[in-house]
């Protein structure tokens, strides 16, 4: 650290991103990407867009808004499109949460909301989730005018709220912004957008980089209501109106036009996460029911680091976390069949060995 880094922000600890390793050839199930590549037309159109990198972007996004908000029913004013979806939570902290409406959310949830609450110096409130690892939505009800701050499904649990439960949150806190995180929404669960017409408080966000497969091209939308979505336009403006890039803009429009290959592909994780969770529940793990494409999972035979470290020397990526209420667990990302088998078989070795 230089002697120049601001007093306030050389006590900032970053987020971790997951490992992405150069050494060797691993079978990656550690940060929830798809395995599947985009469809030839993204690939295509991203290709084309290389073309034209000497002219700044569209800072309105004009046609992806446009068919994002068509394919979502909702009016273009409610959509924004960041730079990958931690952008959008980055502007939804700076816009609406400060001293007098501070942040609250789970004590297990998404590592960027305290990194991100600490980079914008905004105090922030974590609530235990339940002995079960769900969310108890009844603490988020009534909390006055603070900003909340809920990923449903939630990582790295992959448990969900309803929406009739996320309803009541919204509702019993018309003062205080909310905030749906649903990177995971393309797995099986119900999306709050179809609330975003009636409560002005919520918003929205959902990403790119997993169910549509474009975790590097970096693409992630907010919707909400329509002043909701105006600030947000705000704080990007200040910040950088060409946030999405070229390449990223044609590619996600792209995408979108091939949305049955990516419903299609979600359903084959979907699957492939069932036969996972079978298989590893028949070696004794304990497997969280997960409504996204990972799984949550531990064993008694193991220690949480010494099934991950096992993993990783015979070529196996997962995410171990260190936080002690979670720590027994790795956080296993569902890839194709072939990878999971390789994944269930790599398991069913160690265990043996034991
Ligand atoms: C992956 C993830 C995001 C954001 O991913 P981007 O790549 O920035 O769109 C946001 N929230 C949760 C809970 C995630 O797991």
């Amino acid at each position: 650290m230089s002697r120049f880094f601001t007093k306030r922000l050389a006590k900032l600890t970053p987020y971790t991103p997951g490992e992405q390793p150069r050494d060797m050839q691993y079978i990656k199930l550690n940060t929830n990407e798809s395995p599947f590549p985009p469809s030839p037309a993204v690939i295509q159109a991203a290709t084309i867009e290389a073309g034209r990198l000497q002219l700044y972007s569209d800072p309105t996004c004009r046609e992806l808004t446009d068919k994002l908000a068509s394919l979502y029913g909702v009016a273009p004013e409610q959509v924004i499109l960041t730079n990958g979806s931690d952008e959008v939570l980055n502007f939804a902290f700076m816009a609406f949460a400060d001293e007098d409406h501070p942040l609250v959310f789970p004590a297990i949830t998404y590592g960027f909301y305290p990194v991100f609450a600490e980079l914008n110096r905004i105090p922030y409130e974590e609530i235990p989730l339940k002995a079960d690892f769900s969310v108890n939505y009844r603490d988020y009800l009534n909390l006055g005018g603070k900003t909340i701050v809920i990923a449903n499904p939630n990582a790295p649990t992959g448990l969900c709220l309803t929406l009739a439960e996320i309803e009541e949150i919204v509702r019993t806190n018309p003062d205080g912004v909310v905030v749906i995180d649903e990177a995971y929404v393309d797995f099986g669960a119900e999306s709050a957008v179809t609330l975003t017409d009636k409560y002005e408080n919520l918003l929205v966000t959902q990403t790119f980089s997993k169910s549509r497969s474009l975790a590097g091209a970096r693409l992630g939308f907010g919707i909400g209501g329509k002043a909701l979505i105006a600030d947000l336009h705000t704080v990007r403006y200040s910040t950088n109106p060409y946030n999405v890039n070229r390449m990223t803009a044609a590619a996600g429009y792209a995408a979108l036009c091939d949305n049955d290959y990516y419903m299609q592909n979600c359903r084959t994780i979907m699957e492939n996460r069932a036969y996972t969770t079978d298989a590893l529940r028949a070696l004794g793990f304990e497997v969280l029911p997960s409504l996204t494409n990972f799984v949550f999972a531990k064993t008694d035979k193991m220690s949480g680091e010494a099934l991950y470290l096992e993993l990783k020397r015979r070529g196996i990526l997962v995410r171990h976390f260190g936080k002690a209420e979670i720590t027994d667990y790795n956080r296993i990302t569902i890839g194709t069949r072939e990878q999971m088998e390789a994944f269930i078989a790599t398991v069913s070795d160690i265990l043996k060995e034991l």
